[in-house]
């Protein structure tokens, strides 16, 4: 017990295992540092995880954002629809392209993006007003991509999931079937992030999945300078392409957004224990729900399919109760500041008063320990410092 209250306790945390380090240094041992075997692995099993068709990897989960917004042609003409209780990268990709972000209040049980009030917004301007939705599975709740698609169908709009907090996540669609969170079926695109607070962890990582070819060819682009050595692919004429094997061609402006060759080995170690973990991540979210059950702090929703990134509590005194967990070192977190608060977005027009139901949430949420690591010790001590508080 006295273990416990000295150690520290992180809101999230990687493992790293004897099994993943030998699997880095197999790798610093090849050939390859950058792009080699290790990344189609990654890219293969990763889809095959969440059940789409391709998967690209990359640098990390906001180079993955900038690069779907590129590949559906953001540009200075084209608003997107997302959430302000998100991380900024959300909104941030349709800036990096010049586009304008709106943002529609969240669901005052799930924190998820209103789809009610995303369709009122759309509902007051013409048709091709706005271009896109980001929708994201927060804090691993999955988002009902199915109504979303509808809707988006019905005003000519892509999607694309920030499902950075839902590896191994799903919803139940309106044929009772389960939906896995990034499986291309409804969005256009689906993105992830390997950073350490997640499921899965690379150091920095993200990937990209999608069912759409099209798309897929141009994220392959896009991630390597927008060159490609593919001679089928080639745009200039056949006189100047008929010269060598050392011939390739750059036909887009993209960046240098790979991931190493280790970073992908590590994924791929990393990605045979996420069922496991994800089991372990449920396990203690339903401890954390019946420890709280008839208290006075209010728990998340915990639809059927909650990947728990977060396990975000609401409480009156929030900054109370985060001090006290402080001086018993545990280090809850909030998520999020709204997005719309930033003065970055406030220069850009937000202010207070623009999305109550997501203000009124930031007021009283906090993140308090969740990873698959967490013993059933530490979580004990944690529930018993929350009650413990008298505010
Ligand atoms: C972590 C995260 C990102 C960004 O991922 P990075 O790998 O840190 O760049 C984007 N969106 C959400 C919702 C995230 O949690």
């Amino acid at each position: 017990m006295n273990s416990t209250k000295t150690k520290s306790i992180p809101y999230g945390r990687q493992t790293i295992t004897d099994a993943d380090i030998e699997a880095v240094v197999k790798v610093l041992k090849s050939d390859f540092l950058t792009q080699g075997p290790n990344i189609a692995e990654f890219e293969n099993k990763f889809a095959e995880y969440v059940g789409a068709k391709y998967a690209v990897a990359l640098a990390n989960g906001t180079a993955a954002l900038h690069l779907c917004a590129m590949a559906l042609g953001v540009n200075s003409s084209t608003r997107v629809i997302t959430t302000p209780i998100t991380f900024a990268a959300s909104a941030n990709c349709v800036r990096y392209c010049g586009g304008e972000v709106w943002f529609a209040d969240i669901d005052r049980d799930t924190f998820l993006l209103d789809i009610n009030k995303v369709r009122e917004l759309l509902e007051k301007h013409p048709k091709g007003y706005f271009s896109g939705i980001i929708p994201v599975d927060f804090a691993g709740n999955a988002v009902d991509l199915e109504a979303y698609r509808k809707l988006a169908d019905e005003f000519g709009c892509w999607i694309i999931e920030d499902a950075c907090h839902a590896p191994g996540g799903f919803f139940i669609d309106s044929n009772n079937k389960e939906q896995k969170c990034g499986n291309g079926v409804f969005a256009d695109l689906a993105i992830f992030s390997f950073h350490p607070v997640k499921h899965i962890a690379t150091g920095e990582g993200g990937m990209i999945t999608t069912n759409n070819k099209t798309l897929y060819d141009k994220l392959n682009l896009l991630r390597t300078h927008g060159i490609t050595k593919d001679a089928s692919r080639f745009k200039n004429s056949a006189d100047e392409i008929a010269q060598g094997g050392w011939y390739y061609e750059m036909q887009e402006l993209g960046y240098n957004y790979r991931l190493t060759d280790f970073q992908a080995a590590l994924g791929v170690s990393q990605l045979a224990r996420a069922d496991e973990n994800l089991a372990r991540r449920r396990q203690l979210a339903k401890q954390y729900d019946d420890a709280f059950a008839s208290t006075s702090i209010t728990t998340p929703d915990n639809t059927t399919g909650n990947a728990y990134h977060l396990y975000v509590i609401q409480t009156e005194d929030r900054l109370g109760l985060y001090n006290h967990l402080r001086a018993n070192n545990i280090f809850a977190q909030v998520h999020y500041v709204p997005c719309h608060l930033m003065p970055y977005y406030k220069e850009l027009g937000f202010k207070k008063g623009d999305f109550p139901v997501a203000e009124r949430y930031y007021e009283h949420c906090l993140s308090i320990p969740m990873f698959h690591s967490l013993t059933d010790e530490e979580q004990n001590f944690v529930v018993e410092c929350v009650l413990n508080y008298k505010g």
